[in-house]
């Protein structure tokens, strides 16, 4: 077996608090950008100022990040993997942030993932939406939670098929121990800003005729990312989710 003296543990905690000065010094320059640029698209759209919430999507990035993030004063933070969700609000406590769960969640990790996350923006089936209300009914409270539709019509994409949704998400809105804030989409991933403008359209129309139909169904459009959060806020996003824009490209994450 390998003896590791004093030196290995010198350099291994001098490793761990570079790489959080490498994420505070980054986020130092990527926040105010990111900030700057949601605050262009909302007066460029009309819309007030401060108007659209940033979450920052620490997903596959170490401990270091989220500590950075927090040190900024980033407190929505987004996750799509249950394991590494637990593991961090483990690390930092469930007050640390906001806790959002943006990724697809099998209905068998339900009860998990309410445990831990504030806000599930990923129910995208009404078998999972199930699952979260009766693991909401067990604790005892009201999970607040986000219908995920798939605009893009992409297999790849998880979530309601537009054309049907209005009915499913309408039954879904019935379940006991869901509050429903609003909608969740994700764009497909290309650069054509009218096929985006028309997917997160789509995503706004929906909303619209929930909202007014359905008593108590939330209005946010949680909707954008890095590379089509000009477009998401044009069309009426309240909450991007961004990662690559404020942490670089992900590496990889293991709990
Ligand atoms: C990873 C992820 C994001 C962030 O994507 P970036 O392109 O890195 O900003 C947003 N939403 C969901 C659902 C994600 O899985």
């Amino acid at each position: 077996m390998l003896r590791r003296g004093p030196f290995f543990f010198f350099v291994f905690l001098s490793m761990q608090s570079t790489l959080l000065t490498t994420y505070s010094e980054r986020l130092a320059e990527t926040l105010p950008r990111v900030r700057e640029q949601i605050a262009r698209a909302e007066a460029a759209a009309g819309r007030g100022e401060g108007v659209v919430r940033l979450i920052a999507v620490t997903k596959s990035h170490p401990l270091e990040c989220v500590e950075a993030a927090l040190g900024a004063g980033l407190r929505d933070l987004g996750e799509n993997r249950v394991e590494e969700l637990e593991a961090k609000v483990r690390h930092f406590g469930a007050d640390a942030a906001t806790w959002h769960m943006i990724g697809h969640l099998q209905s068998r990790k339900a009860r998990r993932a309410v445990a831990v996350a504030d806000v599930v923006h990923s129910v995208d089936s009404l078998k999972l939406a199930r699952k979260v209300s009766s693991a909401a009914m067990e604790g005892g409270g009201l999970v607040e939670v986000l219908v995920q539709v798939n605009t893009s019509g992409e297999e790849s994409k998880s979530g309601f098929a537009v054309n049907s949704a209005f009915d499913e998400i309408a039954e879904l809105s019935q379940l006991p121990g869901l509050r429903v804030n609003g909608l969740m989409t994700m764009a497909p991933f290309i650069d054509d800003e009218v096929v985006l403008a028309n997917a997160f359209a789509s995503l706004r129309r929906l909303s619209e005729s929930l909202v007014s139909a359905i008593n108590g169904f939330g209005a946010e459009l949680s909707m954008g990312m890095t590379n089509d959060l000009d477009v998401a806020i044009r069309e009426g996003s309240t909450m991007v989710r961004i990662g690559t824009a404020l942490f670089g490209p992900r590496p990889g994450y293991t709990t």
